[in-house]
């Protein structure tokens, strides 16, 4: 018996229409015996397991369908999968076969739905697009927006760092495309709220004004959509879907660089949306003027609008966000705690949820309340495994290296075979649009090239990518892992 993590985006063994359902279809559909198979289990584990780590990891779990011996439940994300698959496995192995017998089996469904409130407590971890669960009216002209619906103003606590940029998307939000701030560029590091501002912009926005069309794309996928629509010859159906919308917002705009064919494409779609008010929102982990690789003329109508920048939270805004969190979470912190938490964690919003879920995971683990002793161990584990992110020409190469499977030293020497040349010249485009190198440096780096290598590589490389899907992909992939640094 095994149990099974089912993705919505990744089906399985589910139809896509049974992944898209509302709650309330859902409920229809749910067999009677789910609800009450899922009480029994619940039933033995509450007993075998202390109270604390019941509720945090067993009951926000929801049963949606019983089929023969499978059982499906919701899961609210990722992070509770691997969780509970690691700390209580043999346990739900052993209930299920209690339960269900030799052939039962639990299938996770991790949950993206709006109106799965009793998950909204772990909802905002993902990063993941969620299926617009709007009513079937409001997007009866097959407009899915890639919204989710979890990013919300309301949630989105306001600090000094951020509160040009919310006031800022607020006003847009009110009267999209009217305001002087289109298009909308808002810049920062790493979990400084971006994502969140920009969606909950989408998310008002489609509130108020149901009839609108948005879409929410990242730069990532809004590329692979491109080169996929070059692939299937129906790059005119792409370009007029996009100049067809009320609202366009591209995350992560800097991962355009070097991609020379997609700006273009993006720079009539601008052109289009822009004349005829049409609103236009973009983040980037950058100013405009810092994004090396993009077309001048499209960095000049990125300042068009307002730019703007978000900020670490300032002390008093990372105590807010933590109040605001572990109410969410339920969990009661004490004001000692909360200074303790906010004087170590500086340097984002991200890191300060990871460090609430970490510390409710200590607690349920090691069956202790959270106090000052719990949150103090969690802040050092957490010091101790946080890395510094730096990108340098050595890293790029080891890790274009284990992608491609070839030996570092090949790529530095002048070794010709076909997947060495490969990978060397990834190497060099990933540099060139990475770092701040030379040219010069680049070349001299893989086996004492010239530039015009250099340059040769990167042309090949864009030129490669903007034909070959997959090479696409692994090139878009080793650049987020690297900027990133995950
Ligand atoms: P970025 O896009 O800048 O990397 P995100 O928008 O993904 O950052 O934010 C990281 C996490 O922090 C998300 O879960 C988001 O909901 C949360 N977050 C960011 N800013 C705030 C804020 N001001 N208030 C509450 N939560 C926030
Ligand atoms: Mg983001």
């Amino acid at each position: 018996m095994n149990n099974q993590i089912v993705f919505r985006e990744k089906t399985t063994n589910i139809s896509v229409d049974n992944l898209k359902l509302t709650k309330k279809k859902r409920l229809k559909n749910k067999t009677p015996n789910s609800s009450k198979v899922w009480k029994e289990f619940l039933l033995i584990i509450k007993k075998t397991i202390p109270n604390l780590s019941y509720s945090s990891w067993f009951l926000p779990l929801k049963p949606i369908e019983l089929n023969g011996g499978e059982l499906k439940v919701l899961v609210p994300n990722n992070y509770f999968v691997e969780w509970i698959e690691q700390h209580y496995n043999t346990l739900i192995n052993n209930t299920v076969e209690q339960i269900l017998g030799k052939d039962g089996k639990l299938v996770y469904i991790i949950s993206k739905d709006e109106e799965d409130d009793v998950l909204d407590l772990f909802s905002e971890q993902t990063e993941k697009p969620m299926v617009n669960s709007k009513p079937e009216e409001t997007i009866a002209n097959n407009f899915e927006s890639n919204l989710n619906s979890h990013y919300k103003f309301e949630n989105y606590v306001k600090g000094e760092g951020n509160a040009l940029a919310r006031a800022a998307a607020i006003a847009i939000s009110e009267n999209p495309g009217e305001t002087t701030f289109n298009p909308l560029f808002v810049y920062g590091g790493v979990g400084l709220g971006k994502t969140h501002l920009i969606q909950a912009t989408g998310n008002t926005i489609l509130e108020k004004f149901p009839a609108k069309k948005i879409i929410y794309i990242s730069a990532d996928n809004f590329t692979s959509q491109f080169v996929e629509s070059i692939q299937t010859n129906t790059t005119a159906k792409f370009s007029k879907r996009y100049n067809s919308i009320d609202v366009l917002i591209i995350d992560d705009i800097q991962f355009l660089s070097g991609r020379e064919k997609t700006q273009d494409l993006l720079f009539h779609i601008f052109n289009n949306l822009h004349q005829s008010r049409k609103q236009i929102i973009l983040s980037s982990d950058k100013p405009p003027k810092e994004i090396v690789g993009m077309n001048e003329r499209l960095l000049s109508r990125f300042n068009w609008g307002l730019t703007v920048d978000v900020q670490p939270p300032d002390f008093e805004t990372r105590i807010a966000i933590l109040k605001n969190k572990s109410d969410k979470f339920g969990i009661d912190l004490t004001n000692e705690i909360l200074d303790l938490i906010a004087y170590n964690i500086t340097s984002n919003i991200r890191e300060l949820e990871g460090c609430l879920i970490k510390l409710l995971a200590n607690s349920s683990l090691n069956s202790t309340p959270v106090n000052f002793e719990l949150a103090r161990k969690t802040i050092d584990e957490i010091s101790t495994t946080k890395r510094e992110v730096s990108i340098s020409i050595d890293n790029i190469t080891k890790l274009v290296c284990k992608e491609f499977d070839v030996d570092d030293n090949k790529v530095r020497e002048k070794n010709r075979k076909k997947e060495v040349v490969l990978a060397r010249q990834v190497a060099m485009y990933l540099s060139k649009v990475l770092t701040k190198s030379s040219l010069k440096t680049i070349g001299l780096q893989f086996g004492g090239r010239d530039h015009s290598t250099v340059i040769h590589a990167c042309n090949n490389i864009e030129k490669l990518a903007s034909k070959d899907v997959s090479l696409n992909k692994i090139v878009s992939g080793l650049r987020k892992k690297l900027e990133l640094g995950v």
